[in-house]
């Protein structure tokens, strides 16, 4: 079986078009802007459960999309 993600503007299309990763919420104590990105772009929870996420079309219409997941039913 193969992933499929529905893009709003190329349709129905196989997730190795795609590139990910997830929208982590950086902690409180973190109070510089730079810092909070560098958190944002570094440190992945890699929680399970439901997760909000970036997702890049790579291979399509190189838009990004932000989706909710749950992990623990992929
Ligand atoms: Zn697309």
């Amino acid at each position: 079986m193969v992933l499929r993600l529905d893009c709003p503007h190329c349709g129905p299309r196989p997730a190795d078009e795609w590139a990910y990763g997830e929208v982590p919420d950086p902690p409180d104590y973190l109070t510089g802007a730079d810092e909070r990105d560098v958190d944002r772009g570094f440190m992945m929870s890699n929680t399970e459960g439901v997760k909000v996420e970036r997702w890049f079309h790579a291979g399509g219409c190189r838009r990004w999309q932000t989706i909710t997941r749950d992990t623990t039913l992929d």
